[in-house]
């Protein structure tokens, strides 16, 4: 049974960090990769763009490339129980359901995201439900800055090759083969207030969307 991959942010705007990791997971394990932008935090307003948006970036990021699918599961949700805060475990716990116990599923993280793992809703739950296959990114380092809960976690899950991810459906930790890219959406999103350059980060199509929309208080086309 192949691998399933989700890739899970709030991709506030998506960059071309985001697209070279998603392809280099595709390419890599030989599998599509599913984009899947997280709800709008219920009571508070969209602190960027709103999940529309962000969900519609999306699509103008993949277009239509093979491999890269967007998963909209996350505003559905939302739409289906409003109010009702949006997790990770939820949305793993519902691909389970529809997956079935023995297919391989794997969440696709940057290296920043897993450090942070124990702040994640039922995080431990997390490693019953799928595989991690984690992204380097300059500034976080998984040798040194491993919280002890965290790296006692892990212990014995790191595979050292993308096979042993087919082997059992969830729980095994993959490093992904990918250049380090520097890109942030906050690095955007800041670049667009101080009127700094901040196409270049992003997929043309998203920067074009960006202007026409004066998001982030970006000034008009
Ligand atoms: P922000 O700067 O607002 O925190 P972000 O650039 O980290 O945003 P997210 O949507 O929060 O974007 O990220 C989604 C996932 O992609 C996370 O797991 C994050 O670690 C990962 N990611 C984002 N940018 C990179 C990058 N340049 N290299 C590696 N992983 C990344």
């Amino acid at each position: 049974m192949g691998l399933r991959i989700h890739y899970g942010g709030t991709f506030d705007p998506v960059h071309c960090g985001h697209l070279a990791i998603a392809r280099a997971a595709r390419d890599h394990l030989q599998v599509a990769v599913r984009l899947l932008p997280a709800a709008d935090p219920p009571h508070r307003p969209a602190p960027g763009a709103n999940a529309e948006q962000r969900a519609q970036m999306l699509a103008l990021a993949i277009g239509e490339e093979p491999g890269l699918l967007l998963d909209r599961r996350e505003l559905e949700r939302a739409r289906r129980q409003p109010g009702v805060p949006s997790y990770s475990v939820d949305t793993l716990r519902e691909l389970r359901a529809e997956l079935g116990p023995h297919q391989p599923l794997a969440w696709l993280v940057g290296a920043d995201s897993l450090l942070g793992l124990p702040g994640w809703h039922e995080w431990e739950a997390l490693f019953g439900l799928a595989h991690f296959i984690v992204a380097a990114r300059p500034g976080s380092s998984l040798e040194q800055d491993l919280p002890p809960e965290l790296a006692a976690a892990l212990q014995g899950r790191w595979a050292s090759h993308e096979r042993e991810l087919l082997g059992t459906p969830a729980g095994r930790l993959l490093r992904l083969q990918a250049p380090l890219r520097g890109e942030s959406a906050s690095q955007v999103r800041q670049q667009i207030a101080i009127g700094g350059p901040w196409r270049a980060l992003l997929p043309e199509p998203v920067a074009d969307y960006i202007a026409d929309h004066g998001l982030y208080g970006a000034a008009g086309p």
